[in-house]
């Protein structure tokens, strides 16, 4: 198990959770409120009322954008690219960036080498470039 793995299996939020509630709920953006991403949850939740708002004329381009991010929500929620926000704001908090491409990396993934991200810096400085 990596850290980040080691991170949410810790969390008081439970992915399964999670995920259950961006299949049933997250058109409205319930998902987003459980894992604490209030603001965005707001946002969704704004999308599904415009849809009704504006039934009659553009409402069909909120709800487009509301079922496209429902989807989006519930594949990153699966693969953990979706976490509670308090895991997320570890992660960020973590990060480096990249010396020589400004790419932010998380340091401990096993190919990273400070300052170099592991894309493709590191190896033109081990060659010398
Ligand atoms: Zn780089």
């Amino acid at each position: 198990m990596n850290y980040w793995g080691d991170l949410l299996e810790k969390s008081e939020k439970s992915k399964s959770i999670a995920v259950v509630l961006s299949i049933f709920l997250g058109l409205i953006g319930i998902n987003r409120f459980y894992l604490g991403h209030i603001w965005t949850g707001i946002f969704k939740l704004i999308l599904c009322l415009f849809f009704f708002i504006f039934i009659e004329s553009i409402g069909g381009f909120f709800i487009l954008i509301a079922v496209c991010w429902w989807i989006s929500d519930i594949c990153k929620t699966a693969k953990d690219k979706l976490v509670p926000i308090d895991i997320e704001k570890a992660m960020k908090a973590r990060m480096q960036k990249c010396k020589r491409c400004g790419v932010e990396y998380d340091p401990d993934f096993v190919y990273s080498m400070p300052p170099y991200c592991s894309i493709h810096c590191q190896k033109m400085s081990e060659a010398g470039y």
